[in-house]
């Protein structure tokens, strides 16, 4: 009688569990401090922040968490965000290419 156990490896994938974590950021127009509650994926991408200090809210960014207050208007944010991204990314102020 044979008494072999068979032994399959298994295929243990990586859990891909996002981290959070907890920072500060100052708002992009006029430089606040707000607390922020930021996911990252496993490799260091941003899925999702929240701003948990009061009167102030995200603004979406694939990069990096950014935040701006609740009584700066979208045209504010903009300008400050595009001031932003030139001064953050010498690359980004290259007009984007499909490459
Ligand atoms: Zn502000």
């Amino acid at each position: 009688m044979t008494n072999d156990q068979i032994d399959v490896p298994r295929t243990n994938l990586p859990t891909s569990e996002n981290k959070n974590a907890v920072e500060m950021h100052g708002c992009i127009v006029c430089a606040r401090i707000f607390n922020i509650l930021a996911v990252y994926t496993p490799d260091g991408r941003l899925v999702d922040c929240a701003v948990t200090s009061p009167g102030g809210h995200c603004v979406p960014d694939e990069q990096r968490p950014l935040v701006a207050c609740n009584t700066h208007t979208t045209g504010e944010i903009e300008t400050a965000y595009k001031r932003w991204k030139s001064r953050n990314g010498k690359e980004l102020d290259i007009e984007q290419e499909d490459e």
